[in-house]
């Protein structure tokens, strides 16, 4: 920070020989009143808290007193040489070092001006040109002392951590901005000009829903994150923010609570970063996981429809000679027919139940994000499937937590991952059993366990089951359990197998709970 020099700033003021000759001359009434003026002044400061703090000590208000009348008797002395600057220098060093407020050291200077000017009234009535242009004199050397002494706010250290964070406001990558209670933005950072299209003069006093997508505001985030920070002070979020073209970045945000000193609210900060890159490298990620697996599944799958392609053939020769010797009248029955078609459709139904796991693992739609209340999802389905239970001589227990916060994701893929499990678990019990479902809450997170009662597994098998194409099951595909743990991990969560051979396995689904977006 460059300071004015001294030639400079007394020719800003206009601060003149003839100036400095009319102080001159109010020596001897400052000599007669220094004492008592500056008595007047510390009582005049005792009214504020800032002040009154400083005073209450005796010695110091002495040694304060002291300074100030011989400040007061150096103005008069009309020397406003190098020594004179370095002393009001270390007048404003002081001020500032005792935590006072500048405003209170102008106020101080405004004090003396009003406490003066009457003096010199009475000191020179019998001229009054004179008396005009010496109190304009002594204006020119208090402010010429204020200024002087600004500078050492300007260069403290509180001045630098001022600097510090506006530059951490300006130069951050991070898009930050701040709002007062009513939500109005009151700072905007380059960098949140360069993702919302915004610039600051644009935005200031406009209502933080300027950059919030109608769609994201029904949903009632805005109500959520009040909540979130009312009970924490903060709160932070993965959503969807508007720029000023329309588009729909996706953001990852932080609030904060600001306070004033009296830790009174003053509005908020908001720390946001676009994270569109990183959305779309997930995605890509997400998406080549998924066509190896494919690449794969293509192999197997032209080798599972073989066999039984195959054997329709054979079968369809067959029906045809049948009805070749059945129109020549020969002797075969119907039922043969029969037993023929039932064995084609049997085959029809496994490609079916083949390609159709198989696809439903390619075209894993994009999961929809919505607050799913777990339980409801599994009483809902599970409804659906009494009939197989009774069928299947399984008896169904359900321990429900009724505290189970959301969970964030896609109704009908979580269903999906559940029914996959629930399946296996029906056909691990050919005799009938039970199979127990059961939610609660374990280490911030929302958990179903699916317990059956049926053959269970060896730990070798244990271990595999995950894998694709990992099957025991004549006209298994080995893609249940893969599909379940794919759903499960984009939801957040992921999937755990507990088996003891001949007593029963139990699966583990760990959800994390639905946040504040
Ligand atoms: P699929 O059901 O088509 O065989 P999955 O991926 O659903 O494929 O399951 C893979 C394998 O894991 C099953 O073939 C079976 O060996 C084993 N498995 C899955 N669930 C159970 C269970 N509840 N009890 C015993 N074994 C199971
Ligand atoms: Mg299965």
């Amino acid at each position: 920070m460059a300071l004015l020099e001294r030639e400079k700033r007394l020719r800003y003021l206009d601060l003149t020989e003839r100036d400095v000759m009319l102080l001159r001359a109010l020596r001897p009434l400052f000599e007669s009143h220094a004492a008592a003026t500056v008595d007047t002044l510390c009582e005049r400061l005792l009214a504020f808290p800032e002040t009154a703090q400083i005073l209450r000590d005796r010695t110091t208000t002495e040694r304060l007193k002291q300074a100030q009348r011989n400040y007061l008797m150096r103005i008069v002395e009309g020397n406003f040489d190098d020594a004179y600057f370095a002393e009001r220098r270390r007048m404003g060093q002081t001020h500032e070092r005792m935590d006072l407020p500048l405003q209170f050291f102008l106020i101080g200077f405004s004090f003396y001006f009003d406490l003066f000017t009457p003096l010199i009234r009475d000191f020179l009535a019998n001229d009054p040109a004179r008396c005009q242009e010496t109190v304009v004199a002594l204006q020119k050397a208090l402010m010429l002392d204020v200024s002087v002494a600004a500078d050492a706010f300007i260069v403290s250290d509180r001045y630098r951590h001022l600097q510090r964070l506006d530059s951490i406001m300006k130069d951050s990558a991070d898009v930050i901005f701040l709002l007062d209670t009513e939500k109005r933005f009151t700072h905007w950072n380059p960098a949140a000009e360069q993702v919302f299209g915004w610039r600051e003069e644009e935005v200031l006093g406009k209502p933080v829903t300027l950059i919030i997508p109608p769609e994201v505001l029904q949903s009632g985030e805005l109500e959520r994150i009040d909540s979130a920070i009312a009970q924490r002070g903060h709160c932070h979020l993965e959503t969807t923010r508007l720029a000023r073209d329309g588009r729909r970045v996706p953001v990852e945000l932080t609030l904060s609570q600001l306070r004033d000193q009296q830790k009174q609210p003053m509005g908020r900060s908001v720390i946001l970063r676009d994270i569109t890159e990183r959305k779309r490298q997930e995605e890509s990620k997400l998406q080549s996981e998924r066509l190896a697996v494919i690449g794969t599944m293509s192999a197997k799958l032209a080798h599972e429809i073989r066999n039984p392609l195959s054997s329709i053939l054979l079968n369809l020769d067959l029906v045809r000679d049948e009805v070749a010797a059945l129109a020549k009248g020969g002797g075969h029955s119907p039922s043969e027919f029969h037993t023929l078609l039932r064995a084609m459709d049997s085959e029809v139904r496994r490609i079916e139940r083949v390609t159709e796991d198989y696809l439903k693992f390619a075209r894993l739609p994009k999961p929809q994000r919505e607050r799913i209340p777990l339980n409801e999802v599994i009483v809902q389905g599970l409804a659906f499937m009494q009939s197989s239970f009774e069928s299947a001589g399984v008896k169904l227990q359900t321990e429900f937590d009724p505290s189970l916060p959301p969970v964030r994701g896609d109704e009908g893929q979580l269903w999906q991952a559940v029914l996959n499990v629930i399946r296996n678990a029906l056909e691990a019990m050919p005799h009938g059993g039970a199979l127990t479902l059961r939610t609660f809450r374990a280490a911030g997170e929302n958990v179903l366990q699916i317990a059956d009662t049926g053959h269970g597994m060896a730990e070798e098998q244990r271990q595999k089951v995950f894998k694709p194409f990992f099957t025991t099951k004549t006209g298994g595909t080995g893609l249940g359990l893969p599909l379940t743990q794919q759903i499960i991990a984009e939801h957040g969560g992921h999937i755990e197998c507990e088996s003891v051979v001949g007593q029963g396995t139990t699966f583990t689904l760990h959800l994390p709970q639905a946040t504040d977006n």
